[in-house]
């Protein structure tokens, strides 16, 4: 139920302070957002410098790079995922608690980036877990990712509890490798994409032939 911002402003005047349990939540989860302490390739460095004395994501409350997954809510998937990564990347999704989240940082965690082409380049983590934000660029740039990452606390706070464990939190299956790369190329409950072609309308059955009046 949303307050009244005017009784709310009135109440603050007399020294009354009052919130909702959800925007309480959120406001604790959204300012200690605990990373993966987790890197695939140059994206990680920004990432890294993101945590030093400069950039200081303290700040935000996520310093504390977390190296196991059970103790992190957030994987920043910083750099290009190899197929042969990708499965343990979604491995250490599905470890991490909930709620969780996911940021994905940079060209190539987002499509491949410059090596899209490559054969054993995924083209997107998208396609086996949940992205809540992306980051363009490459690399993108600590203030770049800070950027994100106050994206991600603004849709912390914009949910409510009764969403947070929806379908798209819980465990996703872990791609294997077939004979052709990855099975199943993606996860059809996280990755629908759009075909760049229209698809030829349905033609209608033929008819069968008519028996000729000599046959009779
Ligand atoms: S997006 Fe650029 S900087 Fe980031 S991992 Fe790919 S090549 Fe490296």
């Amino acid at each position: 139920m949303a307050l009244d911002e005017g009784l709310k402003n009135e109440l603050q005047k007399q020294g009354v302070f009052v919130t909702t349990w959800d925007q309480l939540v959120n406001w604790g989860r959204s300012n200690s957002i605990w990373p993966l302490q987790f890197g695939l390739a140059c994206c990680a460095i920004e990432m890294i410098a993101t945590a030093a004395s400069r950039y200081d994501i303290a700040r935000f409350g996520s310093e504390i790079f977390r190296a196991s997954p059970r103790q992190a809510d957030l994987i920043i998937v910083a750099g290009t995922v190899t197929k042969k990564m990708a499965p343990q990347v979604v491995r250490l999704y599905n470890q991490m608690a909930e709620p969780k989240y996911v940021i994905s940082m940079g060209a190539c965690a987002t499509s491949g980036g410059p090596f899209h082409t490559g054969y054993n380049v995924l083209k997107g983590i998208d396609r086996y877990i949940p992205v809540d934000v992306y980051i363009p660029g490459c690399p993108p740039t600590p203030q770049a990712l800070l950027e994100g990452l106050m994206r991600l606390q603004e849709r912390i706070k914009s949910r409510s509890m009764g969403q947070e464990v929806g379908p798209k939190q819980g465990e996703y299956p872990i791609p294997e490798f077939g004979k052709s790369g990855l099975e199943p190329r993606y996860n059809p409950d996280v990755f629908q994409p759009k075909k760049p072609w229209a698809d030829p309308p349905a033609q209608p059955a033929p008819k069968p032939a008519a028996p000729s009046p000599s046959s009779t």
